[in-house]
């Protein structure tokens, strides 16, 4: 195969106002981006979180890639941080979040797979609006999930940051995974819960259309979110990772969606 098409990436981090270290760690690379969002007992989260990416970067330094590679390097990731955990009993319980999207090849035809374990998000950004790709495993999505709480109520629960699904548990988490065609002009956010708890929906959708309807960069457009999050209080780290494919590639297939999740492993604080 000839030079496989490479995706194209922004990314921004800051720790915030609140927090001693920045838990968040995030990477792009030719064929993959993710963010994952570190906890642990002992200021251990950046290590966790830490270990995804480097597993990440060692499974994918180029494309092409397959579905099922993804999936692969979640579990990777998993037992990794599980063994560092082992292996150092003051790194007990630490965890982390991982959310990503790559460009993977699908019988010879590109397509986006999306992964998500724990409640950091991946966004599609089109014209229409700001669509919610992943699904938060937490205990406020499936509080809203049975009509318990609303949306709005979610954003000040006392449980608004107990996750049931993380890295660094045994067994290992179920990853939910969805495919999707890449279209013109795609644009995917993805982002740590410290951007959702500051910002809602309708404001991150409002910076991204005068950034780039201003001539912003993608560069720009991590950076301002970023920012806005901190300085509407800043009380979490902050990570933005915003991909897009690169021109020309667009394909005409239908969704497909896999991954049904409804089997938390564990309940742990991000
Ligand atoms: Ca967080």
């Amino acid at each position: 195969m000839t030079a496989y098409p490479t995706l194209r990436a922004a990314g921004a981090t800051d720790i915030g106002r609140v927090r001693a270290v920045n838990e968040d760690s995030f990477t792009m690379l030719p064929s993959v981006a993710i963010v994952a969002d570190g906890m642990g007992g002992h200021a251990c989260g950046d290590v966790a979180s830490g270990l995804a990416v480097q597993t990440f970067e060692t499974f994918f330094a180029q494309g092409p890639i397959r579905p099922t590679d993804v999936v692969d390097a979640v579990l990777e990731a998993n037992a990794t941080i599980v063994a560092e955990a082992e292996r150092h009993p003051d790194k007990a319980g630490m965890g982390t979040t991982i959310t990503g999207i790559a460009l993977v090849d699908l019988d010879g035809t590109p397509m986006w797979l999306v992964v998500n374990v724990g409640d950091s998000r991946v966004y599609r950004l089109s014209p229409a609006g700001l669509t919610q790709v992943t699904k938060d495993h937490s205990e406020v999505a499936e509080l809203i999930s049975i009509g318990a709480i609303t949306a709005e109520e979610a954003r000040t629960h006392p449980l608004r940051n107990v996750i049931t699904q993380s890295l660094g548990t045994t067994p290992p988490p179920r990853a939910d995974t969805t495919m999707l065609p890449v279209a013109p002009d795609d644009l995917f956010l993805l982002c740590s819960d410290g951007l959702t708890g500051e910002l809602t929906d309708p404001e991150i959708l409002d910076i991204a259309r005068r950034t780039l309807g201003s001539g912003g960069s993608l560069d720009n457009l991590a950076r301002r979110l970023v920012d806005a999050a901190v300085a509407a209080g800043g009380r979490d780290n902050v990570t933005v990772v915003l991909v897009t494919a690169p021109p020309g590639l667009a394909t005409e297939t239908s969704t497909a969606s896999t991954g049904e999740d409804e089997t938390p492993t564990g309940a742990a604080r991000a």
